[in-house]
């Protein structure tokens, strides 16, 4: 059984991730235009906005894994 938490912090999770790849995906692309106008500060603001939603997906992971340490649904179904 999965409780309706652990589906929560999937999606949490997944939509962190997507997040996460496309600001990897919005650096690369900008990378790759390095002669458009925008300036070191655009390139900062791109690689701080992949660290941040880094983070955010790191933190979505480690709350699923939390969760499902201890949440005695989610514990039992990992044993099987
Ligand atoms: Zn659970």
């Amino acid at each position: 059984m999965i409780c309706s938490t652990e589906r929560q912090l999937e999606l949490a999770m997944r939509s962190a991730e997507a997040e996460a790849a496309y600001r990897h995906c919005a650096r690369k692309d900008y990378l790759e235009r390095t002669d458009c106008a925008g300036g070191d500060s655009s390139l900062a603001f791109a690689e701080q906005a992949v660290a941040e939603a880094e983070i955010r997906s790191t933190q979505a992971r480690l709350a699923l894994d939390e969760h499902r340490a201890f949440c005695p649904f989610c514990s039992r179904a990992n044993l099987n």
